[in-house]
């Protein structure tokens, strides 16, 4: 297929090489960063897109998504399909779909689980959002790119899906983080806490796959020295934009809510940001109860 992709960073670069790889024809452009190998330079956004079957976005939010979007879509032609990969608010993600829909130009909103080792490994999950042709069509992109792409419904769905998962997973660590803190507290030892948490009830992807603790279960950034992994800025951002979805819908969210003020405390006031998000398990241990709540 012949493809655009515009931004090229972390996730972007390797996605975009994936492509090439496989024998696409992947036209590429950035405003920072040089397009990887096998990937045709563009001068602009619109010259990236031009021509093209599909138009892919890995942009860092949905305000820059929404200007990237302006500038494309009236140079895409009828037929072709926009896929936003980055991870944004549901709002821009409808929006920017109605948008090409007025265009005549396909949509789909397709955030990844992954992180850049899914993305190099071609081992991403997208969460897609859209009409079911232009998953189809784009089907065998997914297939290069990931090893799944889970169809959740119109356009903003694969965004939701992803902040729904994503306030979840910040809520785990912090309870199993919080908890392994209060298990040194009481002197039992980590590994019969993770031998016990993860054969119960209180499992969960944190503690089993990921587990905060160096040394204990599989290997995890907590064995490097909390080097991410998924930065914990970044499951900040994921977190606010759960809040924001939950405000523009009025849903009740207090976990996620609790979730987003620590994540903003740890990543702002002390000293989070570039380290793993499960380094919320160091911040616990060096934190006393506080006086009153
Ligand atoms: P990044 O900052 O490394 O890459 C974004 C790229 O977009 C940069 O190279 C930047 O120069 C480029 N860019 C910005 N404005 C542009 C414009 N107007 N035109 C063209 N290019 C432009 O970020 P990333 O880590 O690659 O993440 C991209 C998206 O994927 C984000 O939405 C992020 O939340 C999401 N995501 C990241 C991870 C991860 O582990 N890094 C995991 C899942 C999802």
């Amino acid at each position: 297929m012949r493809v655009g992709f515009i931004g090229l960073g972390n996730m972007g670069a390797p996605m975009a090489r994936n492509l090439a790889a496989a024998g696409h024809d992947v036209a590429g452009f950035d405003i920072a960063v040089p397009v990887p190998e096998g990937v045709d330079a563009a001068d602009t956004a619109t010259a990236a897109v031009a021509a093209r079957e599909v138009a892919i976005t890995m942009l860092p939010d949905g305000e820059i998504l929404r200007s990237v979007a302006n500038e494309i879509i009236p140079a895409m032609a009828p037929g072709t399909v926009m896929l936003d990969c980055s991870t944004v608010d549901v709002e821009s993600a409808r929006a920017v779909a109605e948008l090409a829909r007025s265009a005549g130009v396909h949509a789909l909103d397709a955030p990844v689980s992954g992180g850049i080792g899914g993305a190099e490994a071609g081992t991403l999950t997208f969460m897609v959002g859209g009409t079911e042709d232009a998953v189809k069509a784009v089907t065998p992109l997914f297939d290069i790119m990931g090893h799944k792409a889970v169809h959740c419904g119109p356009s903003g769905n694969g965004q939701a899906a992803k902040i729904c998962n994503n306030m979840i997973l910040g809520a785990t660590m912090i309870a199993t983080c919080e908890a392994f803190a209060l298990a040194d507290k009481l002197g039992l030892d980590r590994q019969a806490m993770y031998d016990v948490v993860s054969t119960s009830s209180g499992y969960s992807w944190s503690m089993n796959a990921y587990c905060p603790a160096p040394g204990i279960g599989p290997t995890s950034p907590a064995d490097n020295d909390y080097q991410p992994g998924f930065a914990a800025e970044l499951m900040l951002k994921d977190l606010r934009l759960s809040q924001q979805a939950a405000e523009a819908v009025d849903a009740d969210t207090p976990i996620g809510a609790r979730a987003t003020e620590i994540y903003s405390a740890f990543v702002e006031d002390e000293g989070g940001k570039g380290k793993d998000f499960s380094a919320m398990l160091p911040r616990f241990v060096a934190r006393n109860r506080p006086a009153a709540r």
